[in-house]
């Protein structure tokens, strides 16, 4: 059975509030959204039908900052799982100390059925529905899975519409000429690497060099990671996307594989390398595992059999509670989800921050901001982690709850 992701989100805060004695009541308030809100969407086909889409936003805290997270369409979206990635921003913003709360939203759909023309009218109506909860003070949305910055565009310009106001701070994740920042691209991957970095120059995990990586998934999180790790040295050595895996022990040249697929549309069949299924790739004879795809894909069923020595997460919730105790014991490091990608939603904060300001900054600037901005996150959690003498996980949970929990107070 697949852990039920809000359960889980819950399950790791009690943890870290038994570990660090924090407030049971604010624990309690942190175990709510403060809203979640379920909207009907009416959209005219183009055939000239209408079908009606069930939407969702959940505003789970707003003590350090208006609620912030991204809008995912997807059709197994739904509200347990809203309210879980709320839940996650909050303490995410808090890791990486960015004034911001939790949110996430939500459509259920398989964008890929429909038509650019129904997309569009599909996101403003979602929009139209919900536009009084957003706003760049109040609640400030940005693409998740299988939404994008044009995207955000037509609901930027919806919610403009509705308020008459312009307001380009209300939404981040937006393409560079419509007020998007530089870096936002390469941000959480490059900012899994910079973590990454830290985890080895403090000696958290002792690795060799040119030591070996096994990245689960070939998006934009798996793509820049890949691309940053291979330029510090380290060896990618496998590599997956929906279709499979590949797997090199020598190394697998990510500029050669991105050619690679976009060639033939699949990363199967790579030259030199062999092809791996998406559950061999997470348990293959490595130094650094990094399931960069999909949510519950370490679990109680598979944890013995991994033989990484770390884990970085960067996918969101890719570990369950079950296959944590296993780890916990074999002494893997997992470095978690809220610290290992929050390098994204910190970069959301500088261009909502630029949008706010007037300003345009530079590539360079973006990135050497993050890294000081992660690597300082980085540092807060492994206090909190020596401290308590626990996980990174329960660490950074209890440093992200001390910090929300002082902001309610
Ligand atoms: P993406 O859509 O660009 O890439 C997803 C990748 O996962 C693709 O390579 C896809 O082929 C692969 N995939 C899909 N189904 C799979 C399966 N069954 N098995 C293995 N691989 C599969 O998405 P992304 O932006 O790279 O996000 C990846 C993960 O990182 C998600 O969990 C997302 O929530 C998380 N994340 C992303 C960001 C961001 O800024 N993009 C920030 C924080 C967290």
């Amino acid at each position: 059975m697949t852990a039920n992701p809000f359960e889980t989100a819950k399950a790791q805060l009690e943890q870290a509030a038994q570990i660090a004695k924090l407030d049971a009541d604010k624990v309690a308030q942190l175990k709510t959204p403060d809203r979640y809100t379920e909207v009907s969407i009416p959209v005219k086909m183009d055939n000239g039908s209408q079908k009606i889409f069930t939407g969702f936003r959940s505003q789970h805290n707003n003590a350090r900052g208006p609620y912030k997270g991204g809008i995912r369409y997807h059709q197994q979206v739904n509200l347990d799982e809203v309210r879980a990635l709320s839940f996650w921003m909050s303490f995410k913003n808090a890791v990486v100390n960015v004034p911001f709360g939790g949110g996430k939203g939500g459509i259920i759909v398989n964008p890929k059925e429909l038509s650019a023309g129904e997309l569009e009218r599909l996101s403003r109506g979602y929009v139209r529905k919900l536009y009084r909860l957003f706003g760049p003070e109040f609640d400030v949305p940005a693409p998740d899975v299988n939404t994008n910055g044009q995207i955000m565009g037509w609901m930027l310009d919806e919610f403009e519409k509705q308020t008459g106001t312009k307001a380009p701070a209300t939404f981040t994740g937006k393409s560079l000429d419509n007020g998007g920042s530089q870096g936002r691209e390469e941000a959480t991957g490059f900012g899994g690497v910079y973590v990454f970095e830290e985890v080895v120059k403090q000696k958290v995990v002792d690795l060799p060099k040119g030591a070996s990586i096994a990245i689960q998934g070939f998006g934009n999180v798996a793509t820049f990671f890949a691309q940053a790790s291979e330029k510090l040295g380290y060896k990618v050595v496998a590599l997956s996307d929906s279709k499979g895996g590949i797997y090199n022990p020598e190394g697998l040249a990510y500029e050669k594989v991105l050619a690679h697929k976009k060639a033939t549309g699949a990363l199967n069949g790579f030259p030199g390398a062999k092809n791996i299924s998406n559950t061999e790739i997470l348990e293959l004879p490595v130094s650094v595992l990094v399931p960069a795809a999909l949510e519950n894909v370490l679990t109680g069923d598979n944890a013995s059999k991994i033989k990484a020595k770390l884990i970085v997460e960067m996918a969101n919730g890719p570990t369950t509670p079950a296959a944590d105790m296993v780890f916990e014991s074999k002494k893997i490091v997992v470095i978690p989800d809220i610290l290992a990608n929050s390098g994204g939603v910190c970069t959301s904060y500088f261009e909502w921050y630029q949008n706010m300001k007037h300003e345009v900054w530079s590539k360079e600037q973006v990135l050497e901001k993050l890294s000081k901005q992660i690597k300082q996150a980085f540092a807060d959690t492994l206090s909190r982690q020596q401290k308590y003498s626990t996980t990174f996980r329960n660490a950074a949970y209890i440093l992200a709850a001390e910090r929300i929990i002082e902001a309610m107070k």
